[in-house]
């Protein structure tokens, strides 16, 4: 036997050891009723991470729910499929308390959908209908177009300037590893239907969320609101937007004819799905982490959410697997309705109750990876128990951040916001993200390995040392001066 196969067997052995709670028993040793010391817990986090790396959890759940469900939007028959796949699939992982939490939600469905010019140059139009938008009548509207190149200039038209139009807003999202270009463009999305119909518009047509040149249109939700109309809201594809904007161009006035077709069905059933890795000594408290179960309709939802759910179920499994649980609960949710913000809702309500026994959230929403960085909560950063954290993310690339997470994601933020409940965020490149998000081009060949395994051992440091020590986090974040610096 090699030099170097003999080393490896006994890292194997180290490894083993750290993993299974502590050293072998000698063989001669009598009966002793104390249990093993247990394993430094950074030790099991670093065998945990480096496990992950070369684990087929996290792939394999994305290609099964994708393969097996497809696209769940809540409401869809769909939908109650994926709630009996999760049901099935954290039991088939090992979870405990595998259960679904029923709520009701106004389903939206998308029905027959076009758009064309109908003068001065009459051509068809690529685009998709926004979540919670009305139908038109079926024979659709046909009106002149008011078109803004930014949102600001929509913002900056007086009242009635819109009366009679279709209003369209064309300005491009910019790229950014950290998604901030989503949260300025996300507006023209959610907003920009309102804002319109306040000054008269009859409907209204934004340029895809998008940073692809792909002429799949993206969809996604509208925020009405109660005093001023719901018009009818549909994504462009960026091609057409750009047609749109060379066609005003030429000073002529531009129709267009718009069609939708949606229903809507109040007192629909979704679910959210939960299940347990049940703490070893505290398994009242508990880090509640997850991904949403549903998705928009044109893709399969392999990006959003597929991948968020099988990075967090994947690092509680791997966690799950270990010979002695860690002390604390890790729960993982997979939220039936956050496409069309429910779900949150509908969380907070039932576990507001027990919010004091939870000890962090955090959803992962953003894609499959690689993290590249790391909020703790508020003070965190101070625990001893969670020092090994700078030191085992190194390797995997993902930077400490020095200001405190603000926010869990939005399955968590009623929680967060109405109980106080402290929160992490990982967040990783979403520089290609929104080049498929919410459009039919959301599709599983879309998800590297790596960069999931690569999130997935991130997550699951993180959690091990979170849920194997006694950090009380609202204690360190009572103690925490705002934005300590960090050596
Ligand atoms: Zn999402």
């Amino acid at each position: 036997m090699s030099t170097s196969r003999m080393a490896g067997l006994a890292l194997v052995a180290a490894l083993a050891a750290a993993i299974s709670g502590g050293a072998a028993a000698k063989p001669h040793r009598p009966p002793s009723p104390a249990p093993p010391p247990p394993a430094d817990p950074a030790v099991v986090a670093a065998a945990l991470r480096d496990k992950a790396l070369d684990d087929s959890t996290a792939y394999g759940v994305v290609e099964s729910l994708t393969t097996e469900v497809g696209q769940r939007l809540a409401g869809t028959p769909a939908a109650a499929r994926a709630k009996d796949w999760a049901l099935a699939k954290l039991t088939a992982l090992g979870f405990s308390n595998v259960h679904a939490e029923p709520f009701a939600i106004t389903a939206w469905i998308r029905g027959a959908e076009s758009a064309e010019v109908t003068a001065p140059y009459p051509q068809t139009l690529v685009i998709i209908g926004l979540g919670a938008s009305p139908p038109t009548p079926p024979e659709g509207i046909e009106a002149e177009i008011a078109l803004f190149h930014s949102y600001a200039d929509l913002l900056a038209a007086p009242p009635g300037s819109l009366t009679g139009k279709i209003a369209v807003v064309t300005q491009p999202m910019t790229r950014t590893q950290d998604g901030a270009g989503y949260g300025a463009a996300t507006r023209f999305r959610r907003r920009g239907p309102v804002e319109a119909a306040r000054r008269g518009a009859v409907a209204y047509l934004v340029r895809s969320i998008s940073t692809s040149t792909s002429r799949s249109p993206h969809t996604g939700k509208v925020d009405y609101v109660a005093d001023i109309p719901k018009i009818p809201a549909a994504a462009l594809g960026v091609a057409d937007a750009e047609l749109l904007d060379r066609m005003v161009a030429r000073g002529k006035p531009v129709r267009i004819r718009l069609a939708l077709a949606s229903t809507e069905t109040p007192g629909a059933p979704a679910w959210n799905v939960s299940g347990d890795i049940v703490g070893s000594e505290k398994p009242d408290e508990a880090i509640v982490i997850g991904g949403h179960l549903d998705s928009w309709d044109p893709g399969q939802g392999a990006i959003d959410d597929a991948t968020g759910v099988a990075i967090t179920t994947a690092a509680a499994k791997l966690i799950g697997d270990l010979p002695r649980h860690p002390r604390r609960t890790i729960r993982v949710v997979m939220f039936g309705s956050e496409e069309m913000d429910y779900s949150g809702r509908s969380y907070a309500d039932a576990h507001k109750a027990d919010a004091a026994r939870l000890v962090a959230l955090s959803e992962s929403d953003s894609g499959p990876g690689p993290i590249w960085n790391l909020q703790l909560p508020r003070g965190a950063a101070a625990a001893t128990a969670l020092k090994p954290l700078a030191s085992l993310l190194a390797p995997l690339k993902v930077i400490l951040a020095d200001q405190p997470a603000q926010f869990a994601g939005a399955d968590f933020g009623e929680l967060q916001l109405e109980a106080g409940v402290p929160v992490f965020s990982f967040t990783p490149d979403t520089s290609l993200y929104f080049d498929v998000h919410h459009s039919a081009d959301d599709t599983l060949d879309k998800v590297g390995r790596s960069d999931l395994n690569q999130s997935v051992a991130a997550w699951a440091a993180l959690i091990y040392l979170l849920a194997d020590s006694d950090v009380d986090l609202r204690a360190l974040a009572k103690a925490s001066p705002a934005a300590a610096p960090r050596p």
